[in-house]
């Protein structure tokens, strides 16, 4: 029991300091999903590349010391320059190459406004300040092109800041953050991220999808509709049995101890977030 407690600690540190700086030496795994859109698996988020006619665009960027290796991976895609750089939200797992995709290809950073002010609250924390979003949306914003693209804001989801990146044309999604597939999601209830809005976010991305619809996830495997809809009804289930708990004025402690997501625990849980603490963010996060 000890070595297994000591190595959840070890695995949970290792990953919280990843997120923190990011990882050198990154491996980068590219699967296409059409001839114009590919993704890119690293460290961190993972990344979409879009392919115009002149052009690249990119939604995400890692770690800023992954960014050489994400922009060789680039280079092996296409030559052309990376115009335009989508971040879904603000954490330094998809942000942090913002910088350098501004100074190698003068690329225009596109995000909601909360994306905005999240990464300027990291720039006050950081010896090597992170590039702001260029041009900010409240809404949505559509951008034209061979592969037309857009952005849709779903609020106080993962964090305040959630962008989706949809593209009709390929049928594809990328769902940012508001998608963790496969292990329970990161709600981050300090920058405005809420259950609710998570839910919301994920029927959302639901009523845009059909059966052949490619979601990336920010964070683990593509997923289909149907398996969306499979991930959407575990965590309102889950968030249903918490919220009944806290109306009856359990303590959050209280609930834990009912293990609200007993079915999903083995499946579901990985070292940076786990059960007790699935639990905590929804608990923190209901009204
Ligand atoms: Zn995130």
């Amino acid at each position: 029991m000890k070595i297994k407690f000591l190595t959840a600690i070890l695995a949970s540190t290792i990953s919280m300091t990843a997120l923190a700086d990011g990882t050198h030496g990154t491996q980068i795994k590219t699967t296409p999903l059409n001839n114009s859109v590919y993704m890119l698996e690293g460290q961190g988020g993972n990344i979409a590349v879009i392919e115009n006619s002149n052009s690249l665009y990119v939604v995400d960027t890692q770690f800023a010391n992954g960014y050489a290796d994400i922009k060789n991976e680039i280079g092996k895609i296409s030559p052309k320059p990376v115009r335009y750089v989508i971040n879904t939200h603000g954490h330094n797992d998809h942000t942090g190459g913002n910088a350098s995709f501004v100074k190698d290809f003068n690329a225009t950073i596109i995000a909601h406004h909360n994306t905005s002010d999240l990464i300027t609250a990291y720039n006050q924390n950081n010896a090597t300040p992170n590039a702001l979003p260029h041009l900010t949306f409240e809404k949505s914003l559509k951008l034209a092109g061979d592969e037309p693209i857009h952005l849709l804001y779903f609020a106080n989801a993962h964090t305040n800041g959630d962008i989706i990146v949809h593209l009709p044309k390929s049928n594809i999604i990328h769902a940012g953050d508001i998608l963790f597939f496969g292990r329970f999601p990161f709600i981050d209830v300090k920058n405005g991220g809420t259950i609710d809005g998570m839910i919301n976010g994920l029927n959302g991305i639901i009523k845009l999808a059909d059966d052949n619809t490619k979601i990336i996830a920010g964070h683990g495997n593509i997923a289909s509709k149907s398996e969306l809809i499979t991930h959407t009804k575990m965590l309102t289930t889950i968030k249903n049995r918490v919220a009944k708990l806290k109306k009856k004025g359990k303590t959050l402690a209280q609930i834990q101890a009912t293990r609200p997501a007993k079915e999903w625990e083995s499946s579901h849980n990985w070292n940076f977030i786990n059960n007790e603490k699935l639990v905590e963010s929804i608990y923190q996060s209901l009204p």
